[in-house]
């Protein structure tokens, strides 16, 4: 029996991850759970799996959580510094499935451990970069991708050298909005630009999708994942989403990995690696799918993917600053405050007004990171 810990236990990807433990549930132990505000479903998700310890982020919901949780004998916690004790509590895989940046501090903690870490929460990697990948080596953790098109690469290298790629492309569905026009793009509503055609998933990530910069943030992850040259990092608007990434070799062969729309392919491969584990998804069926289509990335009416990657080109701070000013543009825009094309120009008036000096601690990265949002914020005001 393996021991599971999950940060971000009440969301989409927390909630696909359960779906496999419970679907094995004598194979694993579960330590930790952690949300935000949500006490039901964590109180109800800690029951369920008689978890260990169950953390409210929202130190205030702690009460509640105490209470819903009278009786069971999970130990009820709340607050930042416990979710860096949830993130700390000896496990064999510690998924990081908080949204955004607010799980950088427990996806450190847990690789400061040494742990192995699933890791969804792109946001995070983006922001600190080399400051976390250095703690990996340093700390002798394991990263595992579970964002799809990373565990797809991952997947696709295995038993290679990284020396004999030749290119890494990372496929995008486009988002709901894909062949809106520019005019069309400006009246987008939040319920239309969360309405993703192919993949169920937490809001933000669903606006990321629609802006493409889900596919930006995707880039740099890429880069500090997979270290090869930027220029050989490829972006292709794959509509479909069956192929969820490529690598192209020196012998010209490209290697890619398919798989229905479903996180849970990808976790699957996380939970089971180095093997391989059962899932519910029906087989690939490719008559029935008859046709892939592919196309270049529209950077005019999308341009996120140029943004993410001038600021990957840029290093030192602009990564943490595009992820943070993108945080705030996308809450402005879920609240109904600004226009869905306002933005990509929110994030790049922003990388346009600091500072950019590479962060080389963890604090110097948190620094950035409110610097960002206190500057982005200040924009919004103005607009
Ligand atoms: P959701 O919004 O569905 O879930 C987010 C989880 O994080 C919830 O458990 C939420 O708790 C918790 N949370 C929110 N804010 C905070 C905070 N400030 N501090 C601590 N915990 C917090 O997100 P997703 O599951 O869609 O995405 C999670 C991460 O995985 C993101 O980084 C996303 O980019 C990445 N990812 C997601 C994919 C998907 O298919 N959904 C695919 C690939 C990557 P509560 O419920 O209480 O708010």
């Amino acid at each position: 029996m393996r021991r599971i810990s999950i940060l971000g236990a009440t969301g989409s990807i927390g909630g696909s991850t359960l779906d496999l433990v419970r679907r094995n549930r004598a194979d694993w132990q579960v330590a930790a759970l952690t949300a935000q505000t949500n006490v039901a479903d964590l109180a109800a998700l800690a029951r369920e799996f008689s978890a260990e310890m169950a953390v409210i982020g929202d130190e205030a919901q702690l009460p509640a959580l105490r209470e819903a949780l009278a009786g069971s004998g999970v130990t009820a916690a709340g607050g930042p510094a416990a979710l860096i004790e949830a993130a700390q509590c000896p496990a064999d895989l510690v998924v990081a499935a908080i949204v955004g940046c607010a799980g950088l501090a427990p996806t450190m903690a847990a690789i400061e451990r040494g742990a192995a870490v699933a890791l969804a929460n792109k946001e995070a990697l983006v922001s600190a970069g080399s400051v976390m990948t250095a703690a990996v080596a340093r700390h002798g953790a394991t990263l595992l991708p579970m964002d799809s098109e990373h565990n797809a690469i991952f997947q696709c290298l295995a038993g290679n050298e990284l020396s004999d790629v030749r290119s890494i492309t990372l496929t995008a569905s486009g988002g709901p909005l894909r062949e809106w026009s520019a005019a069309q793009l400006d009246a987008a509503s939040p319920a239309q630009a969360v309405a993703h055609p192919n993949w169920s998933m937490g809001a933000k990530i669903s606006v990321d999708s629609a802006t493409m910069f889900n596919k930006g943030l995707e880039l740099i992850e890429a880069h500090h994942l997979f270290p090869i040259p930027l220029d050989a990092l490829k972006i292709v608007v794959h509509p479909q989403s069956v192929i969820h990434s490529l690598v192209e070799y020196r012998d010209g062969s490209s290697l890619a990995q398919l798989g229905p729309s479903d996180m849970r392919v990808p976790i699957a491969s996380c939970l089971a690696w180095p093997a391989r584990m059962e899932t519910p998804m029906a087989p690939l069926d490719l008559a029935a799918l008859g046709q892939l289509t592919f196309f270049a990335p529209d950077e005019v009416r999308f341009p996120a993917t140029r943004l993410a990657r001038e600021a990957a080109e840029a290093g030192g701070a602009a990564p943490a600053v595009l992820n943070a000013a993108n945080e705030i543009a996308v809450g402005a825009f879920l609240a109904g405050q600004i226009k869905f094309t306002r933005i990509a120009p929110l994030v790049s008036e922003t990388l346009a007004s600091l500072d950019l000096a590479r962060p080389v601690t963890l604090d110097d990265v948190f620094a950035v990171d409110q610097a960002a949002r206190a500057r982005a914020a200040h924009l919004l005001e103005r607009c």
